[in-house]
């Protein structure tokens, strides 16, 4: 039985999957705790090991695995080597050349996580009847992958698809961490629209029950607002806009089937897919595709899924850079 193994590594937590390799079928699911001692140099092993044990209680051996595919949070280009990943204080590191180390007959990537969950949520999730699409992801942070007729858009230096950081926003947003003002991810995140609901509750008077809350979550506005809490509308509306706006930047440039959005924001649902929506369709006149916002599928679960279908069959899916 060969077995495909798609990993997601997170500052915190490293999540891994087991997968069939003929039906793709998720054979078992955990997580580990990301040690991040000795620059993050652990990490490799500690995957490896993990793999190794799940072969071990299997009774498979090295030569079953078939693929291992990973997830990075931050660019890596198309040969698999990460310049620079501030979460994992990795420098110059290839992760996929230091996994061969432990698994040398393995076909073995590395992509950027966001990269790695739009390919999740195309080949099993909400863009799966599509041959185009971006994934974008509200989290702590706002993250985008675009597919291009079945293949993970790159760039140059893996860039392609930030969305985040589209200055697209009004800029009293405060410094973004890239350096600029008014980036998407000042917003459309979660910690984004926690600090416009906090500047929309000092400027405004009017009544709000998150005026009683002393730390509201992003989650906490959007029910909220679901509840017709005028001044929640308003924080959302507005964060959403700021996205909206900048995915029309998006269409205009590549113009996708679908925009799939995921992260724990989108857990809000219509609430906000309709307020993308609403400035998404001011700023891009030339068609009205009405149902091309939709909910990303497959939740926590697209990085592993993606990882795992990055090496699912050599070379059948590759960059274009
Ligand atoms: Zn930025």
């Amino acid at each position: 039985m060969k077995v495909l193994f798609g990993v997601d590594v997170g500052g915190t937590d490293i999540k891994l999957g087991a997968f069939d390799w003929k039906s793709q079928k998720l054979l078992k699911k955990w997580a580990i705790k990301t040690d991040l001692s000795n620059e993050g140099k652990q990490i490799i092993p500690d995957v490896a090991k993990e793999i190794q044990s799940y072969l071990c209680e299997n009774a498979l051996s090295e030569a079953d695995v078939y693929g291992i595919g990973m997830g990075i949070p931050g660019p890596v280009d198309k040969d698999g080597n990460v310049e620079v990943c501030v979460n994992l204080f990795w420098n110059n590191f290839n992760p996929a050349e230091e996994m061969r180390k432990f698994f040398p007959h393995a076909y073995i990537q590395a992509g950027n996580d966001a990269n790695v969950a739009a390919l999740g949520e195309f080949v099993q999730g909400a863009g799966r009847k599509y041959k185009t699409m971006m994934l974008i992801t509200l989290g702590t942070g706002v993250g985008g992958g675009i597919i291009l007729n079945g293949d993970i858009v790159l760039g140059a230096s893996g860039l392609a698809g930030e969305i985040g950081h589209i200055a697209v926003g009004s800029k009293d947003s405060g410094n973004c961490n890239c350096g600029n003002c008014g980036c998407v991810d000042q917003f459309a995140s979660a910690t984004g629209i926690v600090r416009r609901m906090k500047k929309i509750l000092a400027e405004n008077e009017g009544v709000s029950q998150l005026r009683k809350m002393r730390d509201f979550t992003a989650k906490d506005v959007c029910e909220q607002a679901k509840k017709g809490d005028p001044l929640a509308v308003k924080c959302v509306e507005f964060c959403m806009g700021v996205l909206g706006r900048a995915m029309a930047i998006f269409a205009h440039a590549f113009d996708p089937e679908v925009f799939v959005i995921g992260g724990g924001v989108s857990g809000a649902g219509a609430l906000i897919t309709n307020a993308i929506y609403k400035e998404y369709k001011k700023n891009f006149f030339l068609t009205d595709k009405k149902n091309n916002i939709i909910l990303a599928e497959l939740g926590n679960d697209a990085g592993i899924i993606g990882a795992a279908a990055l090496v699912s069959e050599e070379g059948k899916f590759g960059y274009i850079i």
